[in-house]
């Protein structure tokens, strides 16, 4: 483990560049700080005054007034960094440093929605991140190859039609039905419009995110970068357990069949299960109701809902089978509810990421992505790669969510060297 303090890094670092003849861009922390502090002042709910942290948090819903005056202010920052400022038909927002060399895009991005009460650092620190680095790049006067497009994607954190909406649009990954056609048609957007972009997903040679990691790892092991490897998939079952209703006062014990009692030993199974599964598979009951759910009737019926997490579907199937066993058909129904592929991101542009950490002397994790993020549509039409931060106590969706400035400025370094790196090559 490398420690070092930050100002004998970068003097490290200037004298290498210096060595090399190459001018050593540094990012501007200050002015980012600043716009994220503005940017999260929208929509917050709180007493605090010098930063939109804590108390009832962000509350910044896709499509909600909110939302608009954070696409506002976004919009203006990236007129201001010269950028060329596009929206599609969705309202995913769009800005471009334009290149004269080439017509391919490397894209940059991640959203500017938030969950109710949610934090300042979840999605935004991507768009302002990626706005950072692309602003910096011009103002030095960098030669950029390709068009380097910043991306602010709408409704990552879920609508009534789902997450990760805008980025589904723009990939065309997105079927619509009737409540999803009424969903845009109730927003003012014609749904034949939905997959118009006027950027080319032919045209997008890379997609690049920063996210703030969401999780306890980076923090547990002091690495202040994670490079993602993957996504997990996410597999959804609705269980149903059957027992026999009846009377809690006169069906003495060794005579009944009890869902409740059943479905706790299922459950407690799963645990176990998903335990001795080798890798990070991990596996959840968050919903259960007993029927009749009377306090003098036993329950004759639990339903509850599992969902297992994890890269490989195998896995999760081999789950299903392992907690069946032991029960029979009449007694317990396991039913698919929803299933999200795992995506494996590009392994050269992890390959990048890696050199600019190594470049930067910064430690760095190879990781898995727990949560789903832009990037796993944006990896169905190119190679992408994502680069993680720690988050405080791995707490996100909360008004606590935190990560300090010094890993926002790692993370920023890295983006940047990044897209320095893929700018050069073909
Ligand atoms: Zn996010």
């Amino acid at each position: 483990m490398h420690v070092y303090n930050i100002d004998l890094t970068i003097t490290n670092i200037l004298k290498k560049y210096h060595q090399k003849g190459v001018k050593y861009i540094e990012v501007n922390i200050n002015r980012l700080k600043e716009n994220l502090i503005k940017l999260g002042w929208i929509g917050y709910d709180g007493k605090n005054k010098n930063i939109p942290y804590g108390d009832e948090g962000i509350t910044r819903i896709a499509y909600s007034e909110e939302y608009d005056k954070a696409d506002e202010l976004v919009s203006k920052l990236m007129e201001k960094a010269g950028l060329e400022v596009y929206h599609d038909p969705v309202g995913n927002l769009f800005g471009t440093l334009c290149s004269d060399k080439r017509d391919e895009h490397i894209m940059i991005g991640s959203h500017i929605d938030t969950v109710p009460r949610g934090g300042m650092f979840d999605g935004s620190l991507g768009v302002l991140g990626a706005l950072e680095t692309v602003q910096i790049l011009s103002e030095n006067n960098y030669s950029n190859n390709y068009n380097l497009t910043v991306a602010a994607f709408i409704g990552e954190e879920g609508t009534e039609i789902g997450g990760t909406l805008g980025s589904r649009c723009f990939t065309g990954d997105i079927e619509l039905n009737k409540q999803e056609i009424n969903f845009f048609k109730d927003k003012g957007i014609n749904y034949e419009d939905i997959n118009f972009n006027s950027i080319d997903k032919k045209n997008i040679k890379n997609y690049l995110e920063l996210h703030i990691e969401q999780g306890k790892i980076l923090q547990k092991e002091n690495t202040p970068i994670g490079v993602v490897q993957g996504i997990v998939g996410i597999a959804r079952y609705k269980v149903t357990v059957i027992g026999e209703a009846n009377h809690a006062g006169t069906t003495p014990m060794e005579l009944r069949d009890d869902a409740l009692v059943k479905a706790s030993r299922l459950i407690t199974k799963v645990k176990k299960t998903v335990e001795d599964v080798e890798g990070g598979l991990v596996g959840t009951v968050g919903k259960i109701k007993a029927e009749p759910g009377a306090v003098n009737v036993i329950p004759g019926r639990v339903d509850f809902t599992l969902e297992l997490r994890d890269m490989e579907k195998e896995k999760m199937e081999l789950v299903i089978d392992k907690i069946k066993a032991g029960f029979a058909d009449n007694e317990l129904i396991i039913e698919d509810d929803f299933y999200e592929e795992s995506v494996y991101l590009n392994e050269q542009v992890q390959d990048e990421i890696i050199n600019s950490a190594d470049k930067l002397n910064y430690d760095y994790k190879e990781m898995i992505s727990g949560a789903g993020h832009d990037a796993n549509s944006l990896s169905k039409i190119t190679s992408a790669g994502m680069i993680f931060v720690p988050s405080n106590k791995g707490i996100s969706h909360s008004p606590e969510e935190w990560t300090d400035w010094v890993d926002v400025k790692k993370g920023i370094e890295v983006l940047l060297e990044t897209i320095k790196s893929l700018d050069k090559s073909n």
